[in-house]
């Protein structure tokens, strides 16, 4: 009886162990630590299944981003704008968090930390785009595997949402600092051109806004759903070193 007492406690204690590895070797490593690991991050496939979704609103406060010559809008009006009506069309089957919800400044680099907080969740960063006064039409960046198919999915919406003269920009594999850095899942969406004058007054108009979150609440869902199933191969995984301020585009 003794004995079998003594061998109940040692299975609870290899239990016990063993579930301790499983949550802390979970765990990411912290920044700094380990970056032979924090290199290889996002090498998975994209996520399904995931409950909490981080919307990003770009710029705030004293960065107003780009302005629209044509219609005097700011980028960070815009996208927060947009990113509350995300968080509507989402509705009640996810927990949303906002990023910031009003009109301040957010460092980069403390998007990227705060993202971190919530393993689990993925990011969208919404901005508006600023370029020639011919270019238009949205376009959705990402850098990681993981990323991939939320990307593709949020851009496929887009290109059927926005009027076909508009185009569709497509998908762009860009390392920065929010498609990088973030230990989830983590995209940005360039809605469309501020300095292209129809698209600049599209922009400005609510029912637009609308049906861009519409699209974009759309392409979070069905990844949420399918993960990545049907959309094809996941890009390679490419080892690079995390995104830094003074880093050129690529
Ligand atoms: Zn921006």
């Amino acid at each position: 009886m003794a004995l079998k007492l003594l061998m109940n406690a040692f299975q609870l204690l290899l239990a016990a162990a063993a579930g301790f590895c499983l949550v802390s070797c979970a765990v990411p490593s912290s920044p700094g630590g380990r970056s032979a690991g924090r290199s290889e991050y996002g090498h998975r496939p994209g996520p399904q299944g995931f409950h909490t979704v981080i919307l990003d609103a770009g710029h705030g406060g004293r960065d107003t981003g780009a302005t629209s010559p044509w219609t005097r809008q700011y980028e960070k009006d815009a996208a927060m704008d947009t990113v509350r009506r995300i968080r509507q069309e989402l509705g009640s089957g996810f927990q949303v968090i906002l990023m910031r919800d009003g009109d301040y400044f957010i460092e980069l680099d403390d998007r990227v930390s705060r993202a971190n907080a919530h393993p689990g969740a993925i990011l969208v960063s919404m901005h508006y785009n600023y370029g020639g006064t011919k270019t238009r039409g949205p376009e959705t960046f990402y850098w990681r595997m993981d990323s991939y198919s939320l990307a593709k999915r949020i851009q496929r919406e887009l290109s059927a949402a926005v009027p076909s003269q508009n185009g569709n920009r497509g998908l762009v594999r860009r390392r920065i600092r929010l498609t990088r850095n973030p230990e989830i899942p983590c995209v940005l969406v360039e809605g469309g051109y501020l300095s292209q004058v129809s698209e600049s007054r599209l922009i400005a108009d609510a029912g637009y806004r609308q049906r861009l979150a519409k699209a974009i609440a759309k392409g979070i869902r069905d990844q949420a759903a399918y993960g990545d199933a049907g959309m094809g191969p996941l890009p390679p995984p490419i080892n690079a070193p995390m995104s830094r301020p003074a880093d050129a585009r690529e």
